[in-house]
Order: C-alpha cells, then sequence, then structure tokens
C-alpha cells in the first residue's frame, strides 16, 4: 500500500461506491443456520449518506460487516467501486458504539494505532494533528481514556477512523451511549467532518430523528432477516432542524413505516 498523502483539509476526498448484490447471510446457532439476510441488495453513491433504520437483530451490523469486509456473505457480493469486498481495507473504517480506546495509550497513540499498523507512523505525524484537531481533541493529545468523557473518547475514536482518509465510514449506532446534548453536538460534528472529508457514510442507528437530521437517504428495514421496506430520500438542506415541517413529516412516515402509527 502507498502511503497516503497528507491532504489538506478542504480536499476532498473521493466516496466509495458501494453496492450490496444480491446478498445473502447466515450465522450458525446451535448447529442451525440463523438466515440474517437474503438476497440483499442496495447500493450507496461515492460521497453518499445512507443511514439504515431498523428493528433490534435485523441484520444492521451484520450489513457494515460486510461492507467493512470482516464477513464474507454466504451468496451474492458487496463490492466497493465495482470490486469485490474480500478483505478489510483503511479506506473502509468501521465505528462502533463502544469507542473501544486502549487505555494505556494516551489519546494521540490511540489515533496513531491505523497509521502504525501500516507502517507509515513516521511520515503520518501532521495528519495526526491534523485528524485530533479536526474532534477538537489537540488540547487532550497526551491524556489516557480515562481522562476523558463519553462524548471526547467518541471524537477520539473518529479520530482514530479519519487519520486513515476513510472513503467509507462505517458507523455503528456510534452516538448510542452518549447523553442527548453530547449526542447533538456530535451529530453536528459528524456532519461537518462529512461535509469536509467527502467520505461515503453508512450510519446504523434506532434514532428516527438521527437518521433524518443526517442522512441523505434512509433505508428502513424488515425484521430479520432484513429487507428494504421504505428507501426515503431526505432531500433536504443541511443543517436540518428536527422541528422542522418536513422532518417531522419524515419522521411520521418513518415511524409508521416501521410499525409505530402515532
Ligand atoms: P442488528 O445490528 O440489526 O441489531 P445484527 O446484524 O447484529 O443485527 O444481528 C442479526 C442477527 O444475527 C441477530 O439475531 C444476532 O443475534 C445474530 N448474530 C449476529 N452476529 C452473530 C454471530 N457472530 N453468530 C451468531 N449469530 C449472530
Amino acid at each position: 500500500m502507498v502511503a497516503a498523502a497528507i491532504r489538506p483539509e478542504t480536499q476532498a476526498i473521493a466516496g466509495v461506491a458501494v453496492e450490496f448484490r444480491g446478498v445473502s447471510h447466515a450465522y450458525e446457532l446451535d448447529g442451525n443456520a440463523l438466515p440474517v439476510l437474503q438476497e440483499f441488495s442496495l447500493s450507496v453513491a461515492p460521497g453518499e449518506f445512507v443511514a439504515l433504520l431498523g428493528p433490534s437483530g435485523c441484520g444492521k451490523s451484520t450489513l457494515l460487516r460486510l461492507a467493512a469486509g470482516l464477513e464474507q456473505p454466504v451468496r451474492g457480493a458487496v463490492f466497493a467501486d465495482g470490486s469485490t469486498v474480500d478483505r478489510p481495507d483503511p479506506e473502509r473504517v468501521l465505528v462502533f458504539q463502544d469507542p473501544t480506546l486502549f487505555p494505556w495509550r494516551s489519546v494521540r497513540d490511540n489515533v496513531a494505532i491505523g497509521p502504525q499498523a501500516r507502517g507509515i507512523l513516521a511520515t503520518s505525524q501532521a495528519r495526526i494533528n491534523e485528524a485530533l484537531k479536526l474532534v477538537k481533541l489537540d488540547a487532550f493529545a497526551s491524556a489516557f481514556p480515562h481522562q476523558l468523557s463519553g462524548g471526547m473518547a467518541q471524537r477520539a475514536a473518529l479520530a482514530r477512523a479519519l487519520v486513515n482518509d476513510p472513503r467509507l465510514l462505517l458507523l455503528d449506532e456510534p452516538f448510542g451511549r452518549l447523553d442527548s446534548l453530547t449526542r447533538l453536538s456530535m451529530q453536528r460534528e459528524l456532519l461537518s467532518l462529512w461535509q469536509q472529508a467527502g467520505y461515503s457514510a453508512l450510519l446504523v442507528t434506532h434514532d428516527v430523528e438521527e437518521a433524518l437530521l443526517l442522512a441523505q437517504r434512509v433505508i428502513v428495514l424488515s425484521e430479520r432477516p432484513a429487507r428494504i421496506k421504505a428507501d426515503i430520500a431526505v432531500d433536504l438542506p443541511y443543517p436540518r432542524r428536527r422541528d422542522a415541517p418536513a422532518i417531522v413529516a419524515l419522521r411520521r412516515q418513518a415511524l409508521e413505516i416501521m410499525g409505530f402509527a402515532e
């Protein structure tokens, strides 16, 4: 792999085009196959921000793991820019609900993990500084995880992902454990990072409002095996307000599709 050049903050990184084509997947549970996906197809355009909403256990995280190359589908394939995804790649980064920082490493050393693993630590110092600055943790570079609030730890996890200049950011309920105010400010930050960097984003969330405030398309999934119940275009400018009539109407529509009539 060629070392990633240090990009100025303003230069856009082209996002990956993602395609799930006829993907079926199953896990083994007590000796039986548990079908999680059946003939699932979905395309994400380069730079598009797509949210996945659906009941717990329907297969959302599995979709992210397949796109990350951490799992291989039983049938069908996932494509990134037309190439089959058959292994993990630093261009496609998964961010979890739990920031999973190494407690014995400083914030900076946690963020440096990707470049270090790729053998480009020495040439990545400026990029690491830039990633810390992007998430507003530059003043906390030498702090340790136990010295951070929940929001700061999640920002460190985001910096650890962004330092690799991902072209696809896979977000698995990244703000699920944060208090509601921290969650709001993290949503705002995620949006501005996406607007600056231009990566494609796939966000798994339980929160209808979060999906509608952030994503350009909201995919509503059925119970397992997940199939697409609705593909809602959210064609509204950013920043969006949760009380904007269009958001309120879309929220009602999404909840109805999910079986929660108000
Ligand atoms: P979601 O993210 O929508 O909550 P997941 O993709 O995590 O759903 O899981 C879908 C289903 O697959 C669930 O029923 C879950 O219990 C099961 N599952 C997930 N991972 C595994 C695994 N490694 N082994 C067995 N079953 C699993």
